[in-house]
């Protein structure tokens, strides 16, 4: 790859920008002083320095975020901030793009890539990732409730869903409850309390597949997904 076109993919600049800077003198490519724009590097082999920085550059980047609510799941939306938008400008210049949706008042795990293979693996329908939700209820969960899940519910349009556990976690007049269901159809767990009559009036996902979202993350922030991660997703 040539090196003005490695140095602008990661962020440096416009390919224009780069060669000022390599003009200048602040490149080096193992050890050797590069101002030559056309000049060829193995980005995965050879020690790139600018301004005596390492370079680092990845094929693919894998980021947990806890979305935050009224922020679109999308890499870009005419009228709101999308996710991609929280974005620091050196993980945005690899283009990762959400994978799924969360709605726009939903929050939590949201798991952002670039790995178009990765992501199609976690949304597959053939392949029943687990995407478990917390939420509150604005009214009383019940044992029936359980059941009704388990045996999988009739949405608005006829769909009847899949089994979904439902976990209740505190009962009461507004109930708390885990819900982990094994699809991903529009709006699918406020359109499932629907069903049997009640209403999600807070929603967060808290794990999809292997991946937990981390409680050290507040709303809005994300960090890298460790090797480990990464590799329990493939
Ligand atoms: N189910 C919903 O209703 N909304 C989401 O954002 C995710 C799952």
């Amino acid at each position: 790859m040539r090196i003005d076109k490695l140095l602008s993919n990661v962020g440096y600049g416009s390919r224009k920008e780069v060669k000022k800077i390599l003009k200048g003198g602040s490149v080096a490519v193992n050890g050797q002083t590069i101002k030559d724009a056309k000049f060829h590097v193995d980005p995965y082999k050879d020690s790139v320095l600018i301004f005596g920085e390492e370079v680092e550059y990845r094929e693919f980047i894998y980021l947990m975020m806890n979305k935050p609510p009224g922020v679109i799941s999308a890499t870009e939306d005419y009228h709101d901030e999308t996710v991609v938008d929280l974005l620091d400008p050196k993980h945005s210049v690899y283009e990762p793009f959400p994978v799924g949706r969360l709605d726009k008042d939903t929050e939590g795990l949201l798991i952002l890539t670039n790995d178009g293979q990765l992501a199609h693996q976690l949304l597959s329908p053939k392949k029943n990732v687990p995407k478990t939700y917390f939420a509150v209820i604005n009214s009383e969960v019940t044992e029936s409730d359980i059941e009704e899940f388990k045996k999988g519910v009739i949405l608005d349009d006829g769909y009847h869903t899949k089994p979904g556990e439902l976990t209740i976690l505190k009962s009461g007049l507004h109930s708390d409850i885990e819900l982990t269901i094994t699809e991903g159809k529009f709006h699918q767990v406020k359109r499932m309390f629907e069903a049997v009559g009640k209403k999600v009036v807070y929603l967060k996902r808290v794990s999809m597949g292997p991946i937990q979202l981390d409680d050290i993350l507040q709303l809005g922030e994300y960090r890298e997904l460790t090797e480990k991660e990464i590799q329990l997703l493939k």
